[in-house]
């Protein structure tokens, strides 16, 4: 039975970059789409930008541009990051778009009809400076509680509470400055909470493996009003200016973006199905069609409520499935949208680490639960260098040469007769007991042969299906370990230096000499069958190394279908060219950007710290390998670095901060902790200047920081930026200075 299968991954916000969360759900999807193609199911696999919002109006109007510049330079960013990490959308579309219009516009039309959409006034905080209506986000001021200042509209970070803006006292529009006033408008809302809503959703969600259970029990809550956020009308309207699409025969009004976002999923598969010819009304009718969701866990709400609702009573396909994974998180941190990670998938690709290892090291890692995944450097070294490199391409790189070097490069038949493998065992005891000491008494025909008969495919193929992918690993990567144990129990190696007559282990006569050969041949050939049937196991994480083993098995594909038959006898093979190369920890320190411009000295000090995380990217100044010298020299000048443009300065975020706290951090050698305040709120620097300063002293000082600098996990907690000062080759660290006046949070330009 063929399945045709639409699968979408979220639509990422067009505000900015791909971070590694996105690669990760994207690898995930990927895999499991490619799969299904190996086999022979119909495959749709589309995503688009997320673009509508205030939060992509406000920043295109920071940045002097129209929201459709923005969003169209970061969509036109989005193929470096997918190409590069060889995920393979057939399309990637925009929620801005005449399809993504036509359709939330044809879908709210048919809830309308439905009776399931209706409008009320609502109250809410307008920026009279900015005339918009501001969302919670938008809105600070004093604590209720407390009196803490510069809270946002929802909970104080101080005390904890957790009121509505309007309880806010003296509170201020974060765009304008101006005090907000109330305003009354009319919104349009989802009658979620209609009966036959309720009903329907009670249904989808509880269907047998719709949803996973982790996912199926949060929903359930939801719709039993467990929690706080329990069911209520969804209000879908937003007053203009928005950049969104207009609600029809609504002047003035919007929808809000999480309405047409997920409807993005279906833009992109018209947008898709126009260009390629597919009938998109006809695909999605037949009920054979599949539409699965990847997405995170932070939008199940959305996901498991609204849409299915909207598509139900909109007269659309419900979704199948909606799987969802958890987090990424980078050596036990966790990412974050605003805060970025540490890993860029960028530099990743700009250093030149293989995107394999990474969609490998995700695979190993993943299964179908809503759980964390944690990138790890020595777990990712350990990962690629011992299991793919060392267990799969092993087994290319030490058999493929023998072929070509003793047997013209063609294979021999895998099928061994009685009388062979009587004598292949004869052979491999007498060199166990040379080569180890000990005859390996254990083996006889039967183990032999069974390597050739090992056949994993069902249960490889039911656990991609599942998206068990750690678990497909280690299935995979155990038959690894048998062909490597077949390899020392035939030791090609040794049986070829017996044929050239390098090696004479024992007295051994013309026959001897004839059986190593055969059993060189044969071992071989099946070493390559093994390494071949591994490839159509990995091709779905690895699609281009399995693209050149392909090349090397001079085959004209690796399909699943293929699994079950051998390698044929007499087939010419190439020979062995590097597959893959190993990590090296150098990449890793790189990746976490330990600057690589530093002096060669300097460069392995700072690697050789960073190991234990003493030594981070946001320190604020490189730290002095001497104590604090009695006299400074004078430090020789050294050339000023290359002209940058102004545009370049301009991306940092020079900010005026007072520094309102300083502290030793127990088990440092070089840090202070430093709390700053840049008047929105405070940050939290680690600066390696312990040596230069007492805490004390610097306690109420104004200095210079870098505000948008990524933070930094270190060891000792989370570094959110760093000061400025200067050194010089002898020791000696100088905080900048700003003149009194000066407030903080003040930009340096
Ligand atoms: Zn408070």
């Amino acid at each position: 039975m063929k399945r045709k299968l639409l699968v979408t991954t979220a639509l990422p916000y067009a505000n900015g970059s791909f971070h590694i969360g996105h690669i990760m759900e994207y690898i995930q999807a990927d895999i499991w789409v490619r799969f299904q193609r190996m086999q022979g199911h119909t495959v749709h696999f589309v995503c688009a930008d997320d673009a509508h919002g205030a939060p992509i109006m406000l920043k295109a109007e920071a940045e002097g541009v129209t929201p459709q510049q923005l969003i169209g330079r970061i969509g036109a960013e989005r193929k470096q990051y997918l190409d590069g990490f060889h995920i393979g959308f057939d399309n990637w579309h925009s929620t801005e778009s005449p399809e993504n219009t036509e359709l939330s516009q044809d879908i709210y039309r048919k809830l309308k009809v439905a009776g399931l959409i209706y409008t009320k006034p609502v109250e809410q905080f307008y920026d009279p400076v900015k005339g918009m209506f501001l969302a919670d986000r938008y809105i600070k001021g004093e604590c209720p509680k407390c009196g803490a200042k510069d809270q946002y509209g929802d909970a104080c970070e101080n005390c904890s509470s957790v009121y509505s803006p309007t309880n806010l006292i003296n509170p201020y529009s974060t765009l304008s400055g101006a005090a907000p006033e109330l305003k009354t408008s009319e919104h349009y809302f989802f009658r979620l909470s209609d009966a036959k809503c309720v009903d329907f959703l009670n249904k989808w969600v509880n269907e047998h493996g719709r949803l996973q259970s982790q996912v199926a029990n949060k929903a359930k809550e939801w719709l039993e009003g467990k929690e706080d956020k329990a069911l209520g009308d969804w209000d879908i309207s937003r007053d203009a200016p928005y950049f969104g699409i207009p609600i029809p025969d609504a002047p003035g009004k919007y929808f809000y973006v999480w309405l047409d976002a997920p409807i993005g999923y279906l833009a992109s598969f018209k947008n898709y199905c126009a260009k390629k010819g597919i009938d998109f009304d006809g695909f999605l009718a037949d009920p054979q069609t599949e539409q699965i969701h990847f997405i995170g866990k932070d939008i199940i709400y959305f996901h498991t409520l609204f849409w299915p609702a909207m598509l139900k009573f909109a007269g659309y396909k419900i979704p199948n499935n909606v799987y969802v994974h958890g987090f990424i998180t980078v050596s036990g941190e966790k990412m974050s949208k605003s805060r970025g990670t540490g890993i860029s998938p960028l530099r990743y690709l700009e250093i030149g680490m293989n995107p394999e290892w990474l969609r490998y090291y995700i695979a190993a890692k993943l299964n179908a639960n809503v759980e964390d995944l944690d990138f790890n450097p020595d777990d990712f070294i350990a990962r690629v260098n011992s299991d793919l490199i060392g267990k799969y391409i092993n087994i290319a790189s030490r058999t493929f040469g023998f072929i070509t070097r003793h047997f013209d490069g063609k294979t021999s038949s895998i099928e061994l007769s009685d009388a062979d493998a009587d004598s292949f065992k004869d052979l491999i005891e007498r060199h166990g007991e040379v080569r180890y000491g000990n005859p390996n008494s254990t083996i006889d025909r039967r183990s032999l042969t069974e390597i050739t008969k090992l056949a994993l495919k069902n249960d490889i193929a039911v656990l991609y299906d599942r998206r068990e992918y750690s678990h497909a690993i280690r299935q995979i990567m155990f038959q690894a370990d048998v062909a490597n144990g077949f390899a020392t129990l035939c030791a090609p190696w040794d049986m070829s230096k017996i044929v050239r007559g390098e090696w004479t282990p024992w007295k051994s006569d013309h026959l001897d000499k004839k059986i190593a050969e055969k059993l060189l041949h044969w071992s071989c050939s099946v070493l390559v069958d093994q390494f071949r049937l591994l490839t159509i196991y990995l091709k779905p994480i690895l699609p281009e190394t399995a693209a050149q083993a392909m090349r090397l098995l001079n085959m004209s594909s690796i399909e699943w279908a293929e699994e079950s038959k051998h390698f044929p006898a007499g087939h010419s093979i190439r020979d062995y060219d590097r597959l893959m190369t190993r990590v090296e920890e150098k990449q890793l320190d790189a990746l976490f950007d330990i600057p690589a411009a530093a002096p060669a000295k300097e460069q392995k000090k700072m690697t050789e710290t960073s190991k234990v995380g003493s030594q981070s990217r946001s320190q604020a100044v490189p730290s002095p390998s001497t104590p604090h010298p009695t006299s400074p020299g004078p430090a020789a000048p050294t050339a000023p670095a290359e002209t940058i443009s102004i545009d370049d300065f301009a991306r940092i975020d020079l900010r005026v901060a007072k520094i309102v706290r300083a502290e030793y951090v127990e088990g440092a050698d070089k840090l202070l902790k430093l709390t700053l305040n840049i008047g929105a709120g405070e940050r939290t620097v680690f600066a390696g200047i312990k040596s230069a300063y007492d805490p004390a002293a610097l306690e109420g000082r104004l200095t210079v920081m870098v505000a948008n600098l990524a933070p930094r996990k270190m060891k000792f907690g989370l570094s959110q930026g760093m000061v400025l000062a200067a050194s010089g080759d002898a020791a000696g660290i100088y905080l900048l200075g700003v003149d009194s006046g000066a407030q903080p949070g003040m930009k340096v330009k």
